[in-house]
């Protein structure tokens, strides 16, 4: 009897056997989507300095771990004496360079973060200038405080921030410009000196929006605002009901607070950048209630699986922009958030974002258009996209207020939306062209609809694209050279840009 059904007992190990297999050569394919295995067997270079991007590698002198003003000027004065070039790096998330270069001493600003007065009677926080929005939300949403002006994400440095002019969703205030009342600055001969709209002008301008090419931002003095709650709502609608749709329903709404559009990545051509969801955060009723307590990130794996699988398949981008239409538009329920919430994870997410292939990378870009031109440049966006065969992960468009104040401004006469896209690109040196190529159209693109390009990015566009984004960068360049006559502050982007004239 024994005998008899040990054969089936063998077949039916087999196919056990072969299904277990067959599971876990699933899960291991599944898992590539999450995890980089490469990128556990590499051992870091503390010299090699990266940006997240990993496009411009270099090997520096070395990097300095700031902690406090004194060490700062000492680190200053060495790297004189020692004709060594000085970078300045935060969180690091610019993608062309502009916190290091090749040879020069790093100033890793991180440590640099204490919060030193939180004054909600003003609506003032000062803080060190390596802070993150994380670090200052924590410090200052007991006090009953939000951020009036921050990016998409919380991981970024006051420091990275100012030097890069970032603007945020709110529809009234939307750069960061508009919220700094004060910082000092640290020269290269190694002086510091009080900046503001009142005390040094001039380096109010140059510095906001300059790349940390003028000195050391130390504290920093920014206008915050209450936190409060607000309903979430969306819409969809095809892109060229957008515009107006902004201008009727959205920006006279003196209720609605922050405002973000999500143009589909669904390679389908009746919806790809045509079909749009319109988010808004609108402040919630009396009636409403919800909490003030600082939200988390929350399902990383399951996003970062979705986003994995879509850098591959174009059938996993519709379905990710489903179910995100889905998420976004919700079912009907009011969805209350607080400011604070709304500018944190998993609202905006950061960890979903971690990727390290070594074959390739995700860049964003972001254009800003006048808000007359948007349709028009969206049709060449799209255009371009589609003939560079770029592989489009997410794009969002925001709504931004004019400001001539810094010298490199990227809005400084009309509202302009600013258009963003991430996209999947190669590292090797033919994909690397290729996006280049594609990106240069791209500012072409927006430079021909009366628009201009942000500088936190890739060095892909040429010195003459730069200059005729920002009439103004021969200005600030030759102003950066008499504040610092050695260019002892420099990077990737400085040499690149900084010295081609206007032809
Ligand atoms: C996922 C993602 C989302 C983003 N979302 C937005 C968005 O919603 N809105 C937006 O406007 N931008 C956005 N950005 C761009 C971002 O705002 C800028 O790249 C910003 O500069 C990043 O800050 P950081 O701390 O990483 O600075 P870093 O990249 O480390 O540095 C940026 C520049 O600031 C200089 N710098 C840093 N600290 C100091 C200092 N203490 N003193 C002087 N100079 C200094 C550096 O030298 C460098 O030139 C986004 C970028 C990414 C990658």
């Amino acid at each position: 009897m024994g005998e008899r059904n040990s054969k089936p007992r063998a077949t039916g190990r087999r196919w056990a056997a072969a299904a277990a297999a067959a599971l876990l050569a699933l899960g291991l394919y599944a898992s590539t989507f999450v995890v980089s295995y490469a990128d556990l067997l590499r051992s870091d270079d503390p010299l090699l300095a990266m940006d997240v991007a990993r496009l411009a590698p270099a090997r520096v002198a070395r990097v300095e771990e700031i902690r406090s003003v004194e060490q700062l000027q000492a680190v200053l004065r060495e790297a004189r004496a020692q004709g060594l070039k000085v970078s300045i790096s935060g969180s690091r998330h610019s993608q062309g360079g502009q916190s290091y270069r090749e040879g020069a001493v790093v100033l890793n600003m991180r440590g640099f973060n204490r919060i030193l007065v939180v004054d909600p009677a003003a609506l003032t926080v000062t803080v060190e200038s390596g802070a993150t929005w994380d670090e200052v939300q924590r410090a200052i949403a007991s006090h009953g405080l939000a951020i009036r002006v921050m990016q998409s994400s919380n991981i970024f440095t006051v420091g990275g921030t100012l030097s890069a002019n970032a603007h945020g969703r709110d529809i009234d205030v939307t750069q960061v410009v508009e919220v700094v009342e004060r910082f000092r600055l640290l020269l290269a001969d190694g002086s510091i000196v009080e900046v503001s709209r009142q005390e040094n002008p001039e380096l109010f301008s140059l510095v906001i929006g300059g790349y940390g090419l003028y000195g050391v931002i130390l504290d920093v003095t920014l206008r915050v605002t209450r936190d409060e709650l607000y309903e979430q709502r969306s819409v969809s609608m095809d892109y060229t009901d957008f515009p107006a749709y902004f201008a009727q329903q959205v920006k006279p709404d003196r209720e609605i607070a922050l405002a973000l559009a999500r143009p589909s990545i669904d390679p389908d051509p009746q919806s790809f950048l045509r079909e749009i969801v319109v988010v808004t955060w609108r402040r919630a009723g009396s009636g409403q209630t919800g909490t003030f307590e600082l939200t988390e990130e929350q399902h990383v794996l399951r996003d970062k699986f979705f986003l994995g699988l879509s850098r591959r398949y174009d059938w996993a981008k519709a379905l990710r922009w489903t179910l995100q239409k889905r998420i976004e538009l919700g079912a009907g329920e009011a969805r209350i958030v607080s400011r604070n919430n709304a500018m944190r994870p998993p609202l905006a997410p950061l960890e979903l974002l971690e990727y390290r292939s070594p074959r390739d990378t995700d860049i964003i870009q972001e254009y800003y258009v006048p808000t007359e031109t948007f349709i028009p440049f969206l049709d060449r966006f799209r255009e371009i996209l589609l003939a560079g065969d770029m592989n489009v992960l997410s794009s969002t468009v925001r709504y931004v207020t004019p400001n001539a104040i810094p010298a490199l401004a990227y809005a400084p006469r009309g509202d302009v939306f600013a258009v963003i896209q991430m996209s999947n690109v190669g590292l090797s040196t033919a994909e690397q062209a290729r996006a280049a190529a594609v990106t240069r159209l791209l500012v072409d693109a927006a430079l021909d609809h009366g628009g201009t390009y942000y500088l936190t990015y890739q060095l892909y566009p040429t010195p003459a694209q730069l200059q005729r984004a920002y009439p103004n960068a021969w200005h600030a360049f030759e102003r950066k050279r008499f504040y610092d006559p050695d260019e002892l502050f420099t990077s990737q982007f400085y040499e690149r840009y900084g010295h081609t004239e206007p032809r």
